[in-house]
C-alpha cells in the first residue's frame, strides 16, 4: 500500500514536471534552443568526419574582397556596371554551364546606366538557363507600391497539410527586379531566409505567399532545373501531403510549420569551389590571369563573400557563412535528396516517455544508486549515439534534449520513490527488531542495549537514572482461571497502563514472560519510587476486560534500583531491582520495594 502511494506520488511528480516542460512556453523555447545547438553539434561532427561531400557540379563566382577592390579600382563604384555581368555570363556560356544563377538582385534601373541594364536584360532573353533573385518583405506601401508580379513566377501548390501555417511566410511587399528582366524571364525565385531565435540559419523557406500566390525559393528553381537536365524529372506543380511532406522526383522534403526545409550542411564557409569575379573580368578583357576552370555542365552561382558587402549569416557549421553558399547548400540538398526530417513533437514525447520508463525501471530495480546512474547514463548515451547515426545515415533529426529531460525527471522521481520505500522498510525492520509483538513494548534486547547506554551516559555526565522491574502477581493462577487469551489481553492492558503513566523519555520494555521493566533516564531514587508507587496504584485500580465480556483485576509487584547507588553497571542494577522485586513478592505483593 505504502509502496503504491509512493510510486503514484512519484509518477504525479514526474508528469507534473513533464507537462510543465512541454507546455511552458519559456521552458520549451529554451529546450528547443538547446536542441538546436545539439543539431549544430551533430552537423559539425558530420562535416568534420567527411560524411557528405559537396557537389562538384556547383561553383560559385564570388565578389570576394579581392574582386571588390578590383571593381572599385577599375570602375570606381559599386555595384559593378551590369553590362559587365552580362559579359561575364556570355564568357561562361561559351563553356555550356547547366545553370547560371545570381544570388544578387538587380533592382530598379540606375538612371545613369540604362544601357548597362539593357545589356543585362538582353542576357536573360538570350539564355534560358540564367536565373536571378527577388526578395519579399513587409515594407509599407508608403515607401514602395507592392509590384504585381508576372504570372509565370508563381507556382501551383496543392497543400493537404493542416500543420503548415502560410501566415508565417506571407509577405505584403516585394523588392522585385528591373521590369525588363521580369517581363522576359520566369527564372526568378525569392531569396528570403529564415532564422531560429538564436539568430542561426538552420532552415530555408521553400515557398512564400505574396498577393495570394505562391512563389518558390530561387534555390528550388535552380535545383529543379538541375533535376530536369540531369535526371529528366520535370516538375510543374507541387503537392504537400497531410504530413507536410513535399514530394517530387523521388525527393521528399519535410516542411516545417513555417513552410521551411531543414538544410543538411556540407562544411564551413568555402566548401564550394569559388572563382573570384575579378579573374573572369580579367579574362574577358584579355588581361593575364591564372584562371583555370571550365564551367561545362556546372551550376554557377554568383554571390558575394566580401566582408564589406555584409551578405553573411551564421549557420550550424560556421559563424560566418555567405548567403550564396546557403543557396549552393540548398541546391546540393536537392541534388542529394538530403534535407533533414525532424521527428515531430508527438513522436519525440513518446520516445522520451519510453526512455523515461526504461530509466525509471532501472532506478527501481537496480539496488545501488551508483550503478543505476551509470546504467541510466549508458542508456541515454546509446540513445544519443543512435540519434547521431540516424542523422548521419538517415537524415533524420531525433531530438535529444526532451528525452534527456524526461530521463532525468524519471531518474529523480524514481530515486525519491525508492528512497521513501527504503526508509520506510528500514523503519519497519527497526521496529521489528526492537519491539515486542504482543505488548508493543521494547523487547529484551533493546532493554539490554539501553541499559548499557544509560550506564555510559550516566557515567560521562555524572548523572543518575533508575530502573523498575515489574512482575504481575499470581499470573499463573490468573492464566489458569481465565485462560491464556485473557492473560495476553491483560499483559497488553498492563503494558498500556505503564506507558501512560511514565514520561515520554522513559523506556518501557517487556523484560520477559509477564515481567516488564522501565528505564527512567535522569531520575533519582525518590522520584523513581513515587513513579513506581503511582504505577502500582494505577494497575491495581484498573478493571481489565477479558475475552467473553468478563472483567478482572490484577496487581503487580515492583522492584526499583538507581544508578549509582544500587550498582554501576547494567547487570548489578538489574540484579538489585530483581532482588527488591523478590522482596516485594515476599512482603505480600502489590507493592514497591
Ligand atoms: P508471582 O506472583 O510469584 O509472580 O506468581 P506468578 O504465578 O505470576 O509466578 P511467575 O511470575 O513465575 O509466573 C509466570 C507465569 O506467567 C507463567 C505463565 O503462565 C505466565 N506467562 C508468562 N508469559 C505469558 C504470556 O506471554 N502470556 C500469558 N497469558 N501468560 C504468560
Ligand atoms: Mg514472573
Ligand atoms: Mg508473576
Amino acid at each position: 500500500m505504502f509502496k503504491k502511494i509512493c510510486f503514484t506520488l512519484g509518477l504525479v511528480f514526474f508528469f507534473l514536471l513533464v507537462i510543465l516542460s512541454v507546455k511552458n512556453a519559456n521552458l520549451s523555447g529554451f529546450i528547443d534552443m538547446v536542441e538546436n545547438k545539439t543539431f549544430d553539434l551533430r552537423q559539425t561532427i558530420m562535416v568534420n568526419s567527411g560524411v557528405k561531400k559537396a557537389s562538384d557540379d556547383i561553383v560559385i563566382v564570388v565578389v570576394d574582397d579581392a574582386s571588390y577592390e578590383y571593381i572599385l579600382d577599375h570602375y570606381g563604384e559599386w555595384p559593378l556596371p551590369r553590362d559587365i555581368y552580362a559579359k561575364v555570363v556570355d564568357y561562361i556560356e561559351t563553356q555550356s554551364p547547366r545553370i547560371v544563377a545570381f544570388d544578387l538582385m538587380f533592382v530598379k534601373s540606375l538612371k545613369s546606366a540604362n544601357q548597362a541594364d539593357k545589356a543585362l536584360a538582353d542576357l536573360f532573353k538570350k539564355y534560358n538557363n540564367v536565373y536571378t533573385a527577388m526578395n519579399l518583405d513587409n515594407q509599407s506601401e508608403d515607401l514602395r507600391t507592392p509590384p504585381v508580379l508576372p504570372e509565370g513566377l508563381a507556382v501551383n501548390v496543392k497543400n493537404y497539410s493542416e500543420n503548415l501555417n502560410w501566415a508565417d511566410v506571407t509577405f505584403t511587399n516585394c523588392r522585385a527586379i528591373i521590369d525588363d528582366i521580369l517581363n522576359y524571364s520566369s527564372n526568378i525565385g525569392f531569396i528570403n531566409v529564415t532564422r531560429s531565435d538564436d539568430g542561426i540559419l538552420r532552415t530555408m523557406p521553400v515557398f512564400v505567399k505574396y498577393q495570394d500566390k505562391i512563389y518558390p525559393q530561387l534555390a528550388l528553381k535552380v535545383g529543379l532545373e538541375y533535376l530536369r537536365q540531369v535526371e529528366g524529372i520535370d516538375v510543374k506543380d507541387f503537392e504537400i501531403d497531410a504530413n507536410s511532406v513535399l514530394s517530387f522526383g523521388g525527393r521528399n522534403i519535410l516542411l516545417q510549420k513555417d513552410g521551411s526545409a531543414i538544410l543538411n550542411w556540407y562544411g564551413p564557409a568555402g566548401t564550394y569551389t569559388q572563382i573570384p569575379l575579378y579573374k573572369l573580368i580579367k579574362a574577358i578583357n584579355n588581361e593575364h590571369t591564372d584562371l583555370d576552370y571550365n564551367f561545362h555542365n556546372k551550376v554557377v552561382y554568383f554571390g558575394t563573400t566580401a566582408a564589406s558587402l555584409f551578405d553573411i549569416k551564421s549557420v550550424p557549421t560556421d559563424k560566418i557563412y555567405p548567403g550564396v553558399e546557403i543557396q549552393a547548400t540548398y541546391v546540393n540538398n536537392l541534388i542529394d535528396n538530403n534535407f533533414i526530417s525532424k521527428v515531430e513533437r508527438f513522436s519525440t514525447i513518446v520516445i522520451s516517455l519510453i526512455l523515461a520508463l526504461v530509466i525509471g525501471t532501472v532506478v527501481l530495480r537496480v539496488n545501488s544508486a551508483v550503478y543505476a546512474s551509470l546504467i541510466s547514463l549508458a542508456i541515454y548515451f546509446v540513445y544519443v549515439l543512435s540519434a547521431y547515426y540516424a542523422m548521419r545515415f538517415g537524415n533524420v533529426w531525433f531530438e535529444v534534449i526532451y528525452p534527456l529531460i524526461f530521463a532525468i525527471l524519471a531518474f529523480i522521481s524514481m530515486l525519491i520513490v525508492k528512497y521513501l520505500i527504503k526508509s520506510r522498510d528500514f523503519e519497519y525492520q527497526y521496529k521489528l527488531a526492537t519491539t515486542d509483538g504482543l505488548t508493543e513494548l521494547y523487547n529484551h534486547r533493546y532493554f539490554q542495549e539501553q541499559m548499557r547506554m544509560q550506564v555510559e551516559q550516566a557515567k560521562r555526565y555524572e548523572s543518575n537514572f533508575s530502573l523498575i522491574i515489574i512482575d504481575i502477581d499470581h499470573f499463573k493462577r490468573f492464566n489458569d482461571t481465565f485462560g491464556h487469551q485473557s492473560g495476553d489481553a491483560v499483559l497488553r492492558q498492563v503494558a498500556l497502563t505503564l506507558k501512560r503513566n511514565v514520561r515520554a523519555t522513559d523506556i518501557v520494555c517487556r523484560y520477559g514472560g509477564e515481567e516488564m521493566s522501565i528505564i527512567l533516564p535522569n531520575i533519582d531514587k525518590d522520584e523513581a519510587y513515587s513513579t513506581a508507587e503511582k504505577i502500582c496504584k494505577r494497575v491495581a485500580e484498573k478493571t481489565y476486560h477479558l475475552s467473553g465480556n468478563r472483567e478482572s483485576n490484577v496487581t503487580i509487584s515492583l522492584g526499583v534500583a538507581t544508578y549509582p547507588y544500587d550498582g554501576v553497571d547494567a547487570s548489578s542494577l538489574i540484579e538489585s531491582a530483581d532482588k527488591r522485586l523478590y522482596t516485594a513478592k515476599n512482603s505480600g505483593r502489590n507493592q514497591v520495594k
